[in-house]
């Protein structure tokens, strides 16, 4: 069998890699190019967070977005998070703090060089649009002593009775309209461009139309997708600095058409080490993954058959899959009801219908939570949330723990054996079930 589009690797002994892949890459690698540039082009840009980003509003204003979770995980990626976050722990940063934060942190500290070796600009804004937990607060505190910068905050009403009311959009657009788009304005030099705005999100809502069909290939038997450690990086350009690009929907064109190529051909999901031979067991995994170790961590589960349909993590820059699009014709109430509705902003009971929606939909065989030492956020109410969803599903359910960007917290030993356990589960409720 031969593909239109087949993996390759960039060098001797790399994971192989999709052309849309390739094509992130060099999204992501021109982004940062840009950034190093911006003390000599001018260009000015504003740090901010990815649940509840206004991306296409920062573009409307030639601002470039900068995203420190995604410095960070990128930064554990490539092997450079326990050096920074050693720096934040000797600068005080206690062991209990969110990693992401101390990465970051120690990043700034040894000179603020991002990921792919460019120093980052200084921020010209930080843009605290905080949604679901109160770390990001605490953490734009400390850039703001660092380095000086202006903040403006966007409040993001939790859904705290799992909906969106009217009052609620209200508040968020009476903030965009009357603090943040001053804000912006003010910074760039520039006046807010409605009928701009509207072409970002137009775009925004191509991209999302095409990810949400990727995302929903997982229905099929054999997935053609993995729906955690794949939709990494499908999620890549719409969670971070692309939203609303032209570079966003020729990225989520290619994706779809590498998949449509793929279910054509009966293929499973690409692994590091090629196409999945066969898939034994589909999950819905609950949590994000760990970044220090994401290629070993994937490993465990593709050398079972292990396969994940769905994943919540996949949702944390946007719910979409239920529907939400943004939405040219309301394009702030479309940035509010946006930031309102990403995963960590969503309240218990809610999560637990949606997790309990895809055990069902994508017929899984069990769900596991990979939970996080040092994020509450996600973390909180997990183990109630798995009772329940067993209870209600009747699937079994597994748990394991390590860390996001934090090497200390992943024990592959440990990891491996409570994989393997929970898997044999999975097989011997089957054998039951067919007996
Ligand atoms: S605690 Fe969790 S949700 Fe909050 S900033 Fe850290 S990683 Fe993000």
């Amino acid at each position: 069998m031969t593909t239109a589009h087949p993996p390759a690797r960039e060098r001797p002994g790399a994971a192989l890699k999709d052309a849309s892949q390739l094509r992130q890459k060099r999204m992501i690698a021109g982004h940062y190019e840009r950034l190093g540039r911006a003390p000599e082009s001018g260009e000015k840009n504003v740090y901010t967070f990815v649940p509840g980003n206004l991306t296409e509003l920062l573009r409307s204003f030639d601002l470039l977005p900068v995203l420190p979770e995604i410095n960070a995980l990128q930064s554990a990626m490539r092997g450079k998070s326990k050096e920074y976050i050693a720096i934040a722990e000797k600068a005080g940063q206690s062991e209990d703090v969110c990693t992401y934060v101390k990465c970051d942190y120690g990043m700034m500290k040894a000179g603020n060089v991002g990921p792919t070796g460019e120093r980052l600009p200084r921020p010209d804004l930080l843009l605290l649009s905080y949604t679901g937990c109160f770390t990001f607060l605490k953490w734009f505190e400390i850039l703001r002593e660092e380095y000086g910068a202006p903040v403006v905050m966007l409040h993001v009403p939790y859904q705290a009775d799992g909906r969106i009311t009217d009052s609620m959009r209200a508040y968020v657009v009476a903030q965009l309209r009357d603090k943040v788009i001053p804000e912006l304005e003010r910074i760039s030099g520039r006046r807010y461009d409605e009928e701009r705005l509207r072409a970002e999100l137009r775009r925004s809502a191509a991209a999302e139309e095409d990810l949400v069909w990727v995302l929903q290939s997982a229905r099929r038997r054999p997935s053609p997708i993995d729906a955690y450690f794949g939709a990494v990086y499908y999620l890549g350009p719409i969670f971070s600095a692309f939203r609303g690009t032209e570079d966003a929907c020729a990225y989520y064109r290619e994706l779809r058409e590498e998949i449509e190529e793929r279910i054509a051909l009966g293929l499973g999901p690409v692994t590091p080490d090629g196409p999945l031979a066969q898939e034994r067991f589909r999950l819905v995994i609950e949590g994000p993954p760990n970044w220090t170790h994401f290629h070993e961590f994937w490993r465990m589960f593709a050398d079972e058959g292990a396969v994940a349909v769905a994943s919540t993590y996949s949702k944390v820059g946007g719910v979409y899959d239920t529907g939400f699009r943004h939405d040219p014709d309301r394009p702030l109430e479309t940035l509010a009801d946006y930031c309102m509705g990403c995963y960590t902003n969503l309240n218990l009971p809610t999560r637990v219908d949606l997790i309990t929606r895809y055990v069902e939909e994508y017929e899984a065989d069990g769900v596991l939570i990979h939970s996080i030492k040092s994020c509450n956020s996600f973390s909180a109410g997990q183990l109630a949330m798995l009772r329940e969803i067993e209870s209600r599903t009747g699937k079994p359910g597994g748990f394991i723990e390590s860390d996001l960007v934090d090497p200390r917290y992943f024990s592959a030993a440990n990891l491996k054996n409570r994989l393997e356990s929970y898997f044999q589960m999975l097989d011997q409720k089957r054998v039951r079930a067919t007996a």
